[in-house]
């Protein structure tokens, strides 16, 4: 079948050299490759992400790659200038760039603080500040974000983390409600433990211990949050402002 009638969208997921982020990508990819036009970006590991960006295009989409980091306005402005030189508006945006942080509150600098603030709470709106006024015009958009079981209930040692997961399940459920009317929907997939980088620094030990705690007995892969996403971006247009858990049962 011809796809050349095929009104293409963009799709921009930030945080994607790696884990869930790159799994989304290439999710996105895998599905449709016609359909989509793919953003995929990373602040630091720039091999990374022309790895992801190679394994989207032998899938037959198109890709961009961005290097930047979305805690920085300017960068974000910048970036979003690219996409639409190359392709046009972002029609879906998947916020999932982020850093975690353990430490005791006591000892955490101001410095470590803005950083995790940045990272995981500020990009947010970075990029919806950039994406919304174009998904207003067409009235219709999605966005994405991607957020943690600790923003529901709070994590020992992970506090600033916790308080941007927070903010941003905060955020999403008033954002959805002032966007409903133009028919942007705006949701979040609130992960428990999901087997990537961000998780490695656990020992054998404490892997297997997290694990026992888990009734699925197991973590959850990026692969399935990544269908998670899909789903998201690609129907459910009366769901809006909901945080959605992806922890087989843990918390
Ligand atoms: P990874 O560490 O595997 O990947 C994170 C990605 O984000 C990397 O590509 C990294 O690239 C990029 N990144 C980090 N900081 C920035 C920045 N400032 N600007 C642009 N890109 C950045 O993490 P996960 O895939 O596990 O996590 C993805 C999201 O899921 C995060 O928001 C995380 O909080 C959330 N999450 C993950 C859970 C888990 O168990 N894994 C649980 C709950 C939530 P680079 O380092 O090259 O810049």
């Amino acid at each position: 079948m011809s796809t050349s009638h095929i009104h293409k969208k963009t799709v921009f997921i930030t945080g994607s050299g790696r884990g869930i982020g790159r799994a989304a990508a290439l999710y996105f990819a895998g599905a449709a490759p016609k359909m989509w036009n793919i953003v995929i970006n990373s602040r630091s590991r720039r091999e990374e992400l022309l790895k992801t960006e190679a394994d989207i295009k032998a899938l037959g989409a198109d890709c961009l790659a961005l290097s930047g980091d979305v805690g920085s306005f300017e960068n974000v402005r910048s970036m979003f200038a690219q996409i639409n030189e190359r392709f046009g508006p972002v029609d879906v945006l998947v916020n999932n760039a982020g850093i975690a942080h353990l430490g005791l509150f006591s000892e955490m600098s101001s410095e470590q603080w803005d950083l995790i603030l940045n990272t995981n709470l500020t990009s947010v709106f970075n990029c919806c500040r950039h994406a919304i006024p174009h998904m207003v015009r067409q009235k219709s958009g999605k966005i994405i974000n991607i957020s943690s079981v600790w923003g529901n209930v709070g994590a020992s040692c992970e506090v600033a983390y916790s308080a941007a997961k927070g903010g941003m399940n905060a955020l999403t459920r008033a954002l959805a409600k002032e966007l409903a009317p133009s028919n942007i929907q705006v949701n979040a997939i609130a992960c428990g433990a999901i087997d990537t980088e961000m998780n490695q620094c656990l020992s054998a030990e404490d892997r297997q211990a997290l694990i026992d705690e888990i009734p699925a007995c197991r973590m959850g892969t990026p692969r399935e949050v990544a269908e998670l996403i899909y789903d998201l971006a690609t129907g459910h247009s009366y769901l809006t402002g909901q945080i959605i858990t992806l922890d087989g049962a843990w918390i």
